[in-house]
């Protein structure tokens, strides 16, 4: 069964987009850690990401540095963490988070973000994404 970010890469559910290319794809996390905090997902299915072959690995990387530059010049934090864990969806991501404290990269205190933030931190991320 295709995996829930294989739906949204396919628009079959919806998603607050900031990029793609023809193998990645970045969103919103939908429960973040802090304002910004974004995935960034190989098109390709695959569960864990050392199981991604190593160009493949590289092309995710290179991908993730340029969305983190454009949230870095979009949200103001001390600086963007990244980290990969994958125990609640299989399927590669890459979560790039804005940081102002520890809290904040370790996936217990959540942001309220309504709708329309979602909507316009969206936007301005994906606006500045070279
Ligand atoms: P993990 O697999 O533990 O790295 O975490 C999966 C992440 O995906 C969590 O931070 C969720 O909030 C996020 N997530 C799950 N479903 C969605 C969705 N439909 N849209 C955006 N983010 C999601």
């Amino acid at each position: 069964m295709a995996s829930i970010f294989t739906k949204i890469i396919k628009g079959e559910i919806p998603s607050y987009k900031i990029a793609e290319d023809e193998k990645h794809f970045a969103f919103l996390d939908i429960n973040p850690n802090a304002k910004g905090h974004t995935l960034v997902v190989p098109k390709k299915e695959v569960n864990k990401i050392f199981d991604l072959d190593q160009q493949d690995y590289i092309e995710l990387m290179n991908f993730s540095y340029r969305i983190a530059k454009a949230i870095e010049k979009t949200i103001p934090c001390k600086r963007v963490g990244m980290s990969v864990v994958g125990l609640e969806v299989p399927h590669v991501h890459v979560h790039l988070v804005p940081l102002n404290s520890m809290e904040d990269i370790q996936f217990i205190k959540k942001e309220s973000i309504t709708k329309d933030e979602f909507v316009v931190v969206a936007e301005k991320i994906a606006s500045n994404f070279k």
